[in-house]
């Protein structure tokens, strides 16, 4: 009998692996401690993460299929940054259990997202803050330099987000440049930040963002740009070579590329 019960454990085990497996590759998650209980961030790819926190899921810009979220809870809320297919992405959404999730989104993407979400979509504009289940949503400037009218990310279209998480503040940078903006942020205790080239801006200049609003921690992620990942080792260099106390921590964002 016990030799029955121990074989059909290591079946079930065995079951789960192997669902696991079946889905797609994903990297552990990290935790971080807020007053409210542990941050949980699991990247995705690219520039899409989870954040479990309070008991409550948030998709940031889900991307390149469902099945990558597969396994995650149902998401609360969705923030999306910009209207190009790496950040708003309705196939994606379709295939996502998005029912019971707020959608906060700028102007220009609430505008481009299926009928079907409008009811459920709040619309966002660079400087509102949203106060919604215990947390904070602040819009902030993604914009690339110079303004210029014909740029990939015009001032104004797309939102950055820093979001209030029970005491901790996590800057998602979105698609820009180190614009001002975000070198004058305050109190940034964990950052999302882009660095793909010819997109956004390169690992050097990226750098320099994060240097001068000096994140506790900062991600590097949408990172991978026209021809190739960027070289996030070097960011890293970069930043600690000039101050060591910034925790600079690289994980793969592009776990299902061969
Ligand atoms: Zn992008």
């Amino acid at each position: 009998m016990k030799f029955t019960l121990a074989l059909t454990a290591v079946l079930a085990a065995f079951t789960v692996q192997a669902q696991a497996q079946s889905a797609a590759p994903r990297v552990a998650a990290d935790q971080i401690t807020t007053k409210n209980g542990p941050l949980t961030v699991q990247p995705i790819t690219h520039g899409s993460v989870v954040f479990t926190w309070n008991g409550k899921t948030i998709y940031v810009d889900p991307y390149d299929g469902a099945e990558a979220y597969a396994g995650l809870a149902a998401p609360d809320v969705i923030l999306i940054t910009d209207i190009h297919g790496d950040h708003m992405d309705p196939k994606t959404l379709a295939g996502l259990p998005v029912g019971k999730a707020l959608m906060i989104a700028p102007k220009a993407v609430a505008e481009k997202l299926p009928a079907e979400y409008k009811a459920q979509i709040r619309v966002l504009s660079n400087g509102q803050r949203l106060d919604t289940l215990g947390m904070s949503v602040s819009a902030v400037p993604m914009y690339n330099l110079p303004e210029v009218a014909d740029a990939m990310h015009t001032k104004g279209r797309g939102n950055g987000y820093v979001l209030g998480l029970g005491g901790k503040n996590v800057y998602l940078s979105g698609d820009t440049e180190d614009i001002p903006e975000m070198r004058a942020l305050k109190g940034i205790d964990v950052a999302f930040v882009c660095m793909n080239l010819p997109y956004t801006m390169d690992v050097n200049q990226a750098a320099q963002g994060v240097l001068a609003f000096k994140p506790g921690i900062v991600y590097p992620y949408h990172y991978r740009g026209q021809n190739g990942l960027s070289d996030v080792a070097a960011f890293k260099k970069t930043v600690n070579t000039a101050n060591k106390k910034i925790d600079v921590r690289l994980r793969n964002w592009y776990p299902a590329a061969k």
